[in-house]
């Protein structure tokens, strides 16, 4: 039996056999070539066979979990057809006299490398997906052929780390559990796991290579740990572990259709935040009130260029006529700082978290504003939308917004084209919109407490840099205490209050939520069972 720590990103708790991700590269040998023009013929056919795999990844990715997470895709095609990464492919294959599975790998590992040492870090972050195109071009070279992963039962996968299109590629019925040695709390592995509800650890130390295919291993993400092999004991104790935690969803199944109330009637609304209109199918199996918080961000990311007024406004009218009346909270896009998109052409700054981000920029370039703002407007017609606006700090930029609406709203009537004026609040995530918020409160229909930048901006803690994770306390009383004085100003001026934070789904700061008069929490998808449990256990007076 062995113990290693790791870890959790997301708690629940698994045993069952191990699926070892091992990658190709580690098995390709260097070997010398004679014929150089029909090795670089055989780069060409694999080239071809590879952009095939990535178009059905992208189509199997658009059904399971939306364009904007699909996207990705179309990008490592872009990468396999680059011109550069091709010629520095068939140079090696020329000058070293080598084979294409060999050339191919130390140019995926060059260019990798390339991208890791830039300061950007969105193109630091396309490292990983250089290297998971230049691996599927060396697996398809090998004859490893599509690398569909299948499983007769439910297994634990183990890996270095998860790329993109491996997330995608796995049969999602058949996984108990994540366990990765790299990745971050953000990373693909982390929001899958999120999604699918089931136990993932990361930062886990294994020697990948001494792991073996089919040993028992349990996940166990409440105690942060992996145990390879566990004796009997350890097993029969996780066993009676899984069937507690089994009864403990079962219960909360229960609990679909019941209100959000509190024993002594307090009602409150419990929403649940997405980021692609594919997740809207977590949202309804959860059985969410509403949408709190839909980051359209997403939908500019992992692409080329700016999402058209079409495409905003079809996915905007999806997921409104999806919820059927129920409330969707769509924010404006909050891209800068961690999101960066290349066709914003934001150029690099020294300090992204303060910088030019959100509602700057829709304030800076109106006009990529307006279109987003016309496709909110018209598919406001099909639901029940309201717009929120990110990272304000003044009543200014308040009434700037509104002036950009009624100019939008003038130019859709003018036109003859059907739309509707949404509610409109604002995201409180910075301690000057905290401070100030008896006036905001005047200004706006609602506010929704994003609890992670506040937290940030407050304790001065970059919220990315995981050195600072123990002192990123969203539990501190400045916090706390800025939570209050936002529900008692808004409230003076009816205006309602939401968290849509990850503080929202903290079940320890329920009852003291709902003690201020917080009066709507949005939290993910798989949270929203268990607040809801956690409210109807609560007493206030
Ligand atoms: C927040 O800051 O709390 C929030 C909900 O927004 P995001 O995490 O997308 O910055
Ligand atoms: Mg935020």
């Amino acid at each position: 039996m062995e113990i290693l720590k790791g870890k959790s990103v997301y708690k629940g708790i698994a045993m069952g056999k191990v699926c070892v991700l091992k990658n190709h590269s580690d098995s390709v040998k260097r070997y010398h070539i004679d014929d150089v023009e029909a090795e670089i013929l055989r780069v060409n056919e694999a080239k071809e066979e590879a952009i095939n795999q990535l178009m059905q990844l992208y189509e199997k990715a658009l059904k399971e979990v939306g364009e904007a997470h699909a996207a990705i895709f179309e990008v490592h095609q872009m990468m396999l057809e680059d011109d550069d990464y091709t010629e520095a492919i068939e140079n090696t294959i020329r000058t070293q006299k080598i084979n294409a599975e060999y050339a191919t790998l130390t140019t995926g590992e060059n260019f990798s490398q390339m991208f890791a040492s830039m300061d950007d870090d969105y193109m630091k972050a396309r490292a990983a997906d250089v290297k998971d195109v230049s691996d599927r071009l060396v697996s398809v070279l090998s004859g490893a052929g599509n690398d569909t992963m299948t499983y007769d039962e439910p297994v634990i996968i183990i890996a270095d780390d998860l790329t993109p299109s491996e997330t995608v590629q796995l049969d999602k019925e058949k996984i108990l559990a994540f366990a990765t040695v790299h990745g971050s709390t953000n990373s693909h592995t982390a929001i899958l796991a999120r999604m699918m509800n089931i136990p993932a650890l990361i930062g886990v130390p294994f020697d990948l290579d001494s792991i073996e295919n089919g040993i028992i291993a349990v996940v166990d993400g409440f105690n942060s740990e992996v145990i390879l092999n566990p004796v009997k004991e350890v097993q029969e104790k996780t066993a009676k572990a899984i069937r507690e935690e089994k009864e403990k969803l079962q219960l909360l199944q229960s609990l679909k259709g019941k209100e959000n109330i509190t024993l002594d009637g307090r009602k409150i609304d419990v929403y649940a935040n997405i980021g692609s209109v594919s997740d809207v199918a977590y949202v309804l199996e959860n059985d969410a009130g509403g949408i709190g918080l839909f980051r359209s961000e997403f939908l500019y990311l992992g692409r080329e260029d700016f999402p058209t007024e079409e495409e905003q406004f079809s996915a905007y009218k999806q997921v409104a006529e999806m919820m059927a009346g129920k409330k969707v909270i769509i924010r404006t896009l909050d891209i800068g700082a961690d999101k960066q998109v290349d066709y914003f052409n934001l150029g690099k700054e020294d300090n992204p978290a303060l910088g030019y981000r959100a509602i700057r920029i829709c304030l800076k370039q109106p006009d990529i504003f307006k279109t987003q703002l016309r496709a909110l407007l018209r598919a406001s017609v099909y639901g029940n939308i309201s717009i929120m606006y990110p990272m304000i700090i003044s009543v200014e930029e308040v009434l700037a917004i509104k002036e950009i609406v009624e100019g939008v709203r003038q130019e859709l009537e003018k036109d003859g084209i059907p739309y509707r004026i949404p509610e409109q609040g604002i995201m409180i995530e910075t301690p000057a919109a905290v401070m100030i918020s008896d006036e905001l409160a005047q200004v706006v229909d609602f506010f929704s407490v994003g609890t992670n930048d506040l937290t940030q901006y407050t304790l001065a803690l970059d919220r990315q840099n995981d050195k600072l994770d123990d002192f990123y306390n969203p539990h501190h009383k400045a916090i706390l205490r800025m939570l209050e004085m936002i529900v008692k100003n808004a409230h003076a001026h009816n205006t309602w209050v939401g968290i849509c934070g990850e503080l929202g789904a903290d079940i320890t700061l329920t009852e003291e939520f709902i003690r201020m008069g917080i009066d709507e929490l949005s939290v993910s998808p798989s949270m929203v069972l268990k607040v809801r449990k956690k409210i109807r256990e609560t007493k206030i007076q």
